[in-house]
């Protein structure tokens, strides 16, 4: 006997459907996948609104199909997060940004290079090892990188998360809590993550200049962090009127379109490195 009648038990919409496909196939081509040839590093600009100076670069994974699509990180990365793919991608990053940040000319103040971290890897127990020996391997010094986590990694596991951090952070990374403000209890983790700088995240700057609400929240993270002794990063900012606003709050650094968009090495190296105050 039919079970379901046609409005019963439904509970796949055919956009769910589709959704579950295409998961499946991302699935598939990360396990193809060949990191030389389909994956490739790009560097957005961030800039000290302090002069007006090159901050540093937060790295960015892009991936190209054999068939030539691009299928953005939104997609992939949680589907190479739940499969466990994530591991060997975010090695292969470490290794890519740790190659060119070695390759790039000795600045007067050291480039950094800020590397985002998942949950799966935030709690592979030989990150730090891994992390070591590439800084080594490329003649870095610990310094020059920074890991970037968000609030919902860290929270699959507290005290761990506290644990490495804090082992990172003893060796001389910097690290950021990345998307601030878009997790639960976002203050009592900024008190017990031991981070450097808070990310605020790209949602609460775009209205900044219209909403006044947002501007309120904005203004009382930088105030807050600040206290804190913490350096404010905010995301996504792409007009004037926003930087204006941002820097008369006393926001340190800012990253978005309006600065740069994400760049591949060859054009960071002539458009950032070549020509840019740093
Ligand atoms: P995220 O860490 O929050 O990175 C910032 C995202 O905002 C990037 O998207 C960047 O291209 C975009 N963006 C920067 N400025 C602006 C702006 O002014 N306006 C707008 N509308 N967008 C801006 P992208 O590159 O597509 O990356 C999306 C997410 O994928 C990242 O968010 C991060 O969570 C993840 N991701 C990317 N690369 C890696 C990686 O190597 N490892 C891991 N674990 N995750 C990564
Ligand atoms: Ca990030
Ligand atoms: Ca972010
Ligand atoms: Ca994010």
């Amino acid at each position: 006997a039919k079970r379901a009648g046609k409005n019963k038990h439904c509970f796949y919409r055919p956009e769910m459907l589709a959704q579950l496909n295409r998961t499946a196939e991302i699935a598939t081509l990360l396990k193809r996948l060949e990191p030389a040839r389909e994956l490739w590093l790009a560097f957005q600009p961030r800039m000290h609104l302090d002069g007006r100076v090159l901050a540093g670069a937060e790295v960015l994974l892009r991936w190209r199909t054999p068939d030539g699509e691009e299928i953005p990180p939104q997609e992939f990365i949680p589907v190479a997060e739940e499969t466990g793919q994530i591991l060997r991608l975010g090695y292969w990053v470490m290794e890519q940004a740790c190659q060119t940040l070695s390759r790039w000319p000795a600045q007067a103040t050291p480039l950094v290079l800020s590397i985002n971290l998942s949950a799966r890897q935030l709690f592979d127990e030989l990150l730090v090892e891994r992390i070591e020996k590439l800084r080594q391997r490329y003649g870095l010094s610990p310094a020059q990188l920074e890991f970037e986590i968000t609030e919902s990694s860290a929270m699959r596991d507290m005290d761990d998360a506290v644990r490495v951090l804090g082992r990172l952070r003893a060796l001389g990374y910097g690290l950021s809590l990345d998307d601030f403000g878009t997790g639960f209890s976002s203050l009592s983790h900024l008190r017990s993550l031991p981070v450097d700088t808070v990310k605020i995240d790209r949602s609460f700057i775009r209205d900044i200049e219209h909403d006044t609400h947002d501007r309120v929240l904005v203004a009382s993270i930088i105030e807050l962090a600040s206290n804190l002794g913490l350096r404010v990063l905010a995301e996504g900012v792409e007009t004037t009127g926003q930087l204006q606003l941002l820097e008369s709050l006393g926001c340190d650094d800012v990253q978005g379109y309006l600065v740069a968009r994400p760049l591949a090495a060859e054009r960071f190296e002539t458009e950032v490195l070549g020509s840019w105050p740093h």
